[in-house]
């Protein structure tokens, strides 16, 4: 992946990650910003369905709606989680 195109994952992430039930079955996983962890569709169990009837993924791990659909590198998962969840402590940091 190329840094322009990680930009548009950073920048499309909240899109992205919403009604994106299918996306992560066709890819056979998915990564999530909120942890920065990736995993398989079949350790999936959580989602739910949007007013649309859209069905968004849940995290297995956080069970945040913060999935995206075939994305396994940690770095772009990370520079989401930094752009969307400034706030967050990323797992495994101790204090401030
Ligand atoms: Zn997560």
């Amino acid at each position: 992946m190329d840094s322009e195109r990680q930009g548009d994952v950073v920048e499309d992430a909240p899109r992205l990650s919403r009604g994106n039930w299918s996306q992560i079955g066709a890819a056979y996983g998915a990564g999530c910003y909120f942890c920065v962890r990736t995993f398989g569709a079949t350790h999936i169990r959580t989602y739910h369905t949007e007013s649309n009837g859209d069905i968004t993924a849940l995290c297995p791990h956080c069970g945040i709606d913060s999935l995206l659909a075939g994305v396994f590198d940690t770095k772009v998962l990370a520079a989401c989680c930094e752009r969307w969840f400034s706030a967050h402590a990323p797992i495994g940091s101790e204090g401030e």
